[in-house]
């Protein structure tokens, strides 16, 4: 019999009695919302289960959502189930023991250049993976439960990844799920206010990065946050990083990069775009994405100055071929 993959999760669920949920590094709304509303849903549907969520990192930004699971040694992943999410290649999985587990399972919607796991379950249209949770719990709600808590993790994921609903991602089915959620009663002003309200010097430091913008020929605005800025700032790595939202809304700009030099002397690139698609440039540079949001990593000047040129190519193409974009 054929089932659709989404049934062959439900399934393997019920099969296992350890059930342990991971992400990628560097967790964003989407991951930290994804994987703690499934453990939540989970939790409430099936309190016999030992479900758990284990990463090796933590989001200082998203903490107001809590914690995860302790630590744990090997021999603990042994016989259980790995649901990995919002993950697109192994590589980004923030923690290496998912492969102790006796299978795995990857839900994602990021393109699936990198399939892995005995069972995929993934989506590239979906605006989230917390929409595929919530979509999770309403194909199988005869069986699940949810609850306030899960429905806030949801959301959360939902509008972070989404940026409010306003990206192309966004969907009728996108905003029914929302709905849903809302219907339960979670306190979406609290959870916007936890997400967008600024430090003091965070709002000095973008009013010196929008000093430092620079613009290429063909319209790509580009920012380099180097570690002598993130020190002048007192700026968290999180801080840096949420600098490319800064530049999004530029007329004729429809590639927007941030560069934010790590620790390790290699530079974190964050690419955006509107109307043309930017994943190709980020894998040509170490990394990949979605279609209009994508990362990659530059290792010197010369690739950084490489990958504006190939942007600034590309925006060139697309504009001398495309009308309508703004
Ligand atoms: P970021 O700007 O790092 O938030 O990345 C934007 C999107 O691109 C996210 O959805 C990531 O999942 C994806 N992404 C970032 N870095 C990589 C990478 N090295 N390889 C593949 N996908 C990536």
């Amino acid at each position: 019999m054929n089932i659709s993959p989404k049934e062959a999760v439900f399934n393997k669920i019920k099969e296992y009695g350890r059930i342990i949920i991971f992400r990628h590094k560097r967790p964003d709304g989407d991951a930290v919302g994804s994987t703690k509303g499934l453990r939540e849903i989970l939790r409430e549907s099936y309190p016999e289960k030992e479900i758990l969520l284990i990463n090796n990192d933590f989001s200082d930004y998203l903490s107001f959502l809590g914690g995860e699971d302790d630590p744990r040694d090997d021999e603990f992943f042994k016989d259980a189930l790995a649901i990995v999410i919002d993950t697109a290649t192994v590589e980004r999985i923030s923690n290496p023991q998912y492969a102790l587990c006796r299978e795995v399972i990857k839900i994602d919607h990021h393109i699936n250049n990198e399939p892995y796991g005995d069972i995929m379950w993934v989506e590239e249209k979906r605006s989230s993976a917390s929409e595929m949770i919530a979509d999770f719990y309403l194909t199988f709600n005869s069986e699940l439960k949810i609850n306030k808590e899960a429905a806030k993790y949801i959301y959360t994921g939902m509008i972070t990844d989404s940026g409010r609903f306003r990206f192309a991602s966004t969907s009728g089915e996108t905003l029914r799920i929302a709905g849903m959620l809302l219907d339960i009663g979670i306190d979406i002003d609290t959870i916007h206010a936890n997400l967008y309200m600024r430090e003091f010097h965070t709002l000095k430091f973008q009013a010196y990065v929008y000093n430092q913008l620079k613009i290429t020929e063909n319209g790509v605005v580009y920012l380099h946050v180097t570690r002598e800025m993130q020190d002048m700032f007192s700026l968290s790595y999180e801080d840096a990083s949420a600098s490319v939202s800064y530049m999004e809304s530029i007329k004729n700009s429809l590639i927007w990069l941030a560069f934010i030099d790590n620790e390790d002397g290699s530079t974190r690139v964050r690419l955006r775009s509107r109307f043309v698609t930017i994943n190709s440039i980020a894998e040509k540079y170490h990394g990949g994405g979605h279609a209009c949001a994508s990362g990659a990593t530059v290792y010197s000047e010369e690739e950084m100055a490489s990958l504006i040129a190939d942007a600034d190519a590309h925006l060139k193409e697309y504009k001398s071929e495309n009308e309508g974009w703004l």
